[in-house]
């Protein structure tokens, strides 16, 4: 494990002895359950999480389309994958510490499994994929038998990086949440909060994807100093470390932040908040096309792919809490 320099903090990278598989930086995006979990669990008033401000960065009209008009998208497999694995990896936690085995973790499977088909569209996803057929959809399982085997090879890889039967953690799918003297709210889940007996913090997410190439680590990392922010401004310690495990390929990245860092980073979120607010009060979000447009929903009302937008729905922007200084539109 060698070290890396970044700024002032230090980042390293650790590499067990497996096999690596074709990184895809596009992978962490379709397979992470985060948004759509912060979605469903809605604030009390507009606020900032780290997938709605990625979503910002990457193509303010995504975040139009995602959290003020909060349009349809398709579930996909691999994002369902990340749920379920996510689910077995909380409840294993549940279990008396000797107990959490690889093969207790594989016999959470089945239960979680049970619970996440029963939600809507979730069932019809094998229909869709297997209809498609492999060959335009190479990612598609051939059963769901196969599509769960995949996610136990997950959460077994889980068992590579860390060794849960000496891991009591503080939180899991812990809401963290602070208002800035500014007023801005920032919230989110963090997948697990470890505390030490010193007080050290550990923050930890597992990631169905694969490890991203050194270029888009920052990335990666934005979401973990967002809750390194959150948990510093209301506990008051700069958490010791931020871990995040890529199961796919068995590898973590671990970051320690420092205070100085945070600072920035917060004015990073209030500069974003600020554009955010901007955009919402003249209704004017630009499409910004990059190669992951190809993931997005919503290329059919996206300009630029030829689209219109629905009007901006500014009655329900200003019912959800936004100021803007846009007219009501009445809709048909
Ligand atoms: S298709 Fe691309 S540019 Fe258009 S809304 Fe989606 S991400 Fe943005």
């Amino acid at each position: 494990m060698s070290p890396i320099r970044r700024g002032h903090s230090e980042l390293s990278v650790v590499r067990p002895n497996l096999g690596r598989m074709t990184a895809m930086v596009h992978d962490e995006q379709v397979s992470e359950p985060a948004a759509e979990a912060e979605d469903a669990r809605a604030p009390r008033r507009p606020s900032l999480s780290p997938s709605r401000a990625a979503d910002f960065k990457t193509c303010p009209l995504l975040y139009r389309f995602r959290t003020i008009d909060r349009l349809p998208e398709r579930k996909s497999l691999a994002a369902v994958r990340g749920t379920l694995v996510h689910a077995v990896l909380e409840r294993l936690y549940d279990l008396p510490a000797p107990r959490r085995t690889v093969e207790a973790a594989q016999e959470l499977l089945a239960p979680a499994w049970a619970e996440l088909r029963e939600e809507p569209g979730v069932a019809d996803l094998f229909a869709v994929a297997q209809e498609e057929g492999r060959d335009s959809t190479p990612a598609a399982p051939e059963s769901v038998d196969a599509w769960l085997a995949s996610a136990g090879k997950l959460v077994e890889r889980y068992f590579t990086l860390e060794d849960p039967t000496r891991i009591q953690p503080d939180g899991r799918e812990e809401l963290v949440e602070v208002t800035l003297p500014d007023g801005l709210l920032l919230r989110g889940y963090i997948d697990r909060l470890d505390v030490a007996a010193n007080g050290a913090l550990r923050v930890v997410d597992y990631k169905t994807g694969s490890t991203p190439r050194e270029a888009f680590e920052g990335k990666a990392l934005f979401q973990m100093k967002f809750y390194a922010l959150v948990l510093w401004r209301t506990r008051g310690v700069v958490a010791s470390q931020l871990k995040l495990l890529y199961l796919a390929d068995g590898e973590a990245l671990t970051y320690a932040p420092d205070e100085g860092e945070l600072i920035r980073f917060e004015r990073t979120l209030q500069a974003i908040w600020s554009a955010i607010e901007r955009a919402v009060a003249t209704g004017d979000f630009r499409p910004n096309k990059t190669r992951l447009c190809g993931w997005c929903d919503h290329q059919a009302v996206c300009p630029a792919f030829g689209g219109t937008p629905p009007a901006f729905p500014a009655e329900a922007a200003a019912a959800a809490g936004w100021q803007t200084r846009l007219p009501v539109v009445e809709l048909d």
